[in-house]
């Protein structure tokens, strides 16, 4: 049955993700239509329910009919050295139309769970962390040292500290999900026993919506009162959900009085979430709140480096300068621009230099940023000076108008990756040597004109900012 499923899977996945997710699964039993599969790790599992789960369900409908069900097999690491093992129904439970409620977090099995101690029925909650994000795979650098110690300090004591909450603020891509997962990983690291819980402010605002529509708050807030260590991601989010809030604030409270730790994300310092209840403010300020700030220069260099011994990569020195001289927006794009230099380079079978790192960081640059139009420009040019826009492409001889079009031609040079004789030929069919004297006299212009310098000014900030 599996290996039928795997033909049709292996024609509709890209051949890297089937070899990727696909070939390490064990088929391991089939009992009537349910199938169970062992997957190698936690994450394994996480992934494939996330992407995959409906390319799943419907293959082995297509093999064991309308009532075929997935199961599977987990092996975990429990740390000790001996590896375990647990078994959970997908979770994805809509897919096979039962429609009862349940807490998909929830690992509720005692018999078949390796980790119950026996006699103590603890309730098992998948803690929901991605195991890479670990707290030493954070680089330190002065963007985030008082959040990283603070982080620190948390996973070590939780809940008997006087961070409580931290709540960790910063841009995006600058590390806040990895941070507050490395804390989730380092507490089960250093206290197994307490329960850990990381959840978007997003899947918490679905849960809570699930359950209310089901009359059963109560049940949802008596899940999350269980949590040691409750991590909740992007609570910004929070702002357009008032009952939301209403049972965040009661889950908050009873965790806190009774010495639980709360660890909170948003995209920027607690006192500018609009649309957050002032009482729920009031609580962030119990503890302490610290940013996350764009990494300096050092920083991305060391980022790039550690991320590249992680991954058994090498690079030149001067491709890595170059790399974190460009990309400095934030650590997101930092990796994304590593990856692509590799992607490229292992598809051209060419070692990582920098001329290609030059060719590839351009690209991103483009992909990452969006392509204005030389329309676009000469609309924003014809509003900034009043100008009809029939007059900027026809021939007109006035002074106003002359530099308005060879303004527009600079910017559209400057801006788009369009040649001379296409931006020419926007202009009422110019030809390229027109557009390279307007260039150059909007040069000269700026160095003796300083009227002229900050209209130019003005409008590449425009166009820069129409760009982004
Ligand atoms: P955010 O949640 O703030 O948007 P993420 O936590 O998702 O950002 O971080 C984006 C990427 O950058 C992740 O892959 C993360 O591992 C990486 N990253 C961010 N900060 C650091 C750091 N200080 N050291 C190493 N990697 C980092
Ligand atoms: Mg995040």
């Amino acid at each position: 049955v599996w290996n039928n499923c795997l033909k049709i899977i292996k024609d509709i996945v890209e051949w890297q993700h089937y070899k990727t997710w696909f070939e390490p699964i064990k088929p391991v039993d089939i009992k009537e239509q349910v199938l169970m599969i062992q997957v190698p790790s936690q994450f394994f599992f996480e992934y494939l329910e996330e992407h995959y789960v409906n390319l799943l369900a419907k293959t082995l409908k297509r093999e064991l009919g309308k009532e075929a069900r997935l199961e599977y097999r987990i092996m975990v690491d429990s740390g000790n050295g001996k590896n375990g093992s647990m078994d959970v129904p997908a979770s994805n439970a809509k897919i096979y139309s039962n429609n009862e409620m349940d807490f998909p977090l929830v690992i509720n099995n005692p018999v078949k769970n390796p980790f119950v101690i026996p006699g103590l029925k603890k309730m098992q909650i998948d803690p929901q962390l991605n195991p890479i994000y670990t707290f030493d795979a954070f680089i330190e650098g002065d963007c985030n040292r008082v959040a990283r110690r603070a982080g620190k300090t948390v996973a070590e004591k939780p809940g008997a500290n006087s961070f409580n909450p931290l709540v960790i603020y910063g841009g995006v891509g600058l590390g806040k999900t990895h941070l507050v997962q490395g804390i989730g990983n380092d507490v089960k690291r250093l206290h197994p026993n307490k329960v850990v819980l990381y959840v978007s402010s997003e899947k918490f605002i679905n849960q809570f919506q699930d359950h209310s529509r089901n009359n059963a708050i109560n049940d949802f807030i008596h899940f999350y009162q269980l949590i040691d260590v409750l991590i909740i991601d992007d609570v910004q989010f929070f702002s357009r959900a008032e009952k939301s809030q209403d049972a965040f604030f009661a889950i908050f409270n009873h965790l806190h009085q009774s010495g639980k730790q709360l660890v909170l994300t948003s995209d920027k310092p607690p006192k500018d979430l609009d649309g957050m209840q002032e009482r729920l403010l009031s609580r962030f300020r119990w503890g302490l709140s610290a940013d996350l700030q764009v990494p300096d220069y050092e920083t991305r260099i060391e980022i790039l480096e550690r991320k590249m011994k992680n991954d058994g990569l090498d690079m030149p020195k001067e491709v890595v300068k170059y790399v974190a001289y460009n990309i400095s927006s934030n650590v997101r794009e930092l990796e994304g621009a590593l990856i692509s230099l590799l992607a490229q380079s292992s598809l051209n079978k060419r070692d990582i230099d920098l001329e290609l790192a030059k060719k590839v960081l351009r690209n991103f640059v483009k992909t990452s940023s969006k392509e204005i139009t030389i329309e676009a420009i000469q609309k924003m040019v014809c509003e900034y000076f009043d100008v009809p826009y029939e007059k900027l492409l026809h021939k007109t001889r006035k002074r106003e108008i002359v530099q308005a079009r060879q303004i527009t031609m600079y910017l559209a040079k400057a801006f788009t990756k369009n040649s001379l004789k296409t931006i020419g030929e926007h202009f009422g069919g110019r030809d390229h040597t027109t557009v390279i004297h307007s260039c150059q006299t909007v040069k000269d212009l700026m160095d003796t004109d300083s009227l002229f310098r900050e209209n130019v000014m003005e409008l590449t900030q425009k166009v820069q900012l129409a760009a982004m």
